[in-house]
């Protein structure tokens, strides 16, 4: 289970949620892992907070080149500065905003491989993309960038995140069985990569509730979720876990 802070947070609040979140964990199964990714700001502190809990702390982007004059930019060297395990790269706001193609989004991968970090790879369509039933299309094109330029032992290394575009943020949570098929379609793209590459994790996002987590992490491909939202409030987002740890395949 990992949490998307977004641009959300400030010192004071980090401190209660990270403190709540890491003594709410501590109670779950060990199989369940659980990360925060947090604004590039607070990666100290998530560090001086989460360091020997059960929780783990990311980046929410990292820039697709080692270093150089690129200003504003984070590599993911510096991050693992900061202890970090996690970077997700390609989230669909990036793509959108920031106009990050399929291969931006496979070098930041692959920055972040370099540094130690896990990349958890988002991909997604968009509502217009979903209704044309280009869906498959999109996210192999997407998904396919990252595989082409990663070896099969660094492609086993990597978290999938299935995020519709349509579904982030907007209460809008794709149905269970809608999400499975996508999931399933991600597992088969991975297993042609490699034997060891179809255990990647797949997490969901998009609108996860503690109300719906439970039938979406029962749900065969599922393996977890990428909480947007619900991650800012430790009650819903311990909720959430608790619910994948009542299902865990
Ligand atoms: C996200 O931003 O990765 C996300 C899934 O957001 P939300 O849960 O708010 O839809």
């Amino acid at each position: 289970m990992v949490g998307n802070w977004k641009m959300h947070g400030r010192m004071g609040d980090n401190a209660t949620l990270l403190t709540e979140v890491a003594a709410g964990a501590s109670a779950l199964q060990k199989g369940v892992r659980v990360g925060v990714c947090v604004p590039c700001p607070y990666l100290a502190q998530s560090q001086a907070l989460l360091s020997g809990s059960v929780v783990q702390w990311g980046i929410q982007d990292v820039s697709a080149h080692a270093g150089g004059a690129f200003t504003g930019e984070v590599a993911a060297e510096m991050a693992a500065d900061f202890g970090v395990t996690y970077a997700i790269v390609g989230h669909s706001e990036r793509r959108a905003y920031h106009r990050e193609s399929p291969e931006t989004v496979a070098s930041k991968a692959q920055r972040a491989i370099e540094a130690g970090l896990t990349p958890i790879v988002c991909v997604g369509e968009s509502l217009e993309e979903r209704e044309a039933g280009t869906t498959e299309q999109i996210i192999g094109t997407q998904l396919d960038a990252v595989l082409l330029v990663l070896t099969e032992e660094q492609a086993a290394g990597i978290v999938v995140a299935y995020e519709p575009v349509w579904a982030i943020g907007t209460g809008k949570t794709a149905r269970p069985g809608q999400a499975q098929d996508v999931h399933a379609f991600l597992r088969h793209k991975l297993l042609a990569k490699g034997a060891s590459v179809a255990n990647v994790p797949v997490l969901y996002g998009g609108s996860v509730k503690p109300e719906n987590a439970e039938e979406l992490f029962g749900q065969k491909d599922i393996d977890g979720g990428l909480i947007g939202g619900a991650s800012l409030k430790s009650k819903d987002f311990l909720a959430i876990c608790r619910a994948a740890q009542i299902v865990m395949h």
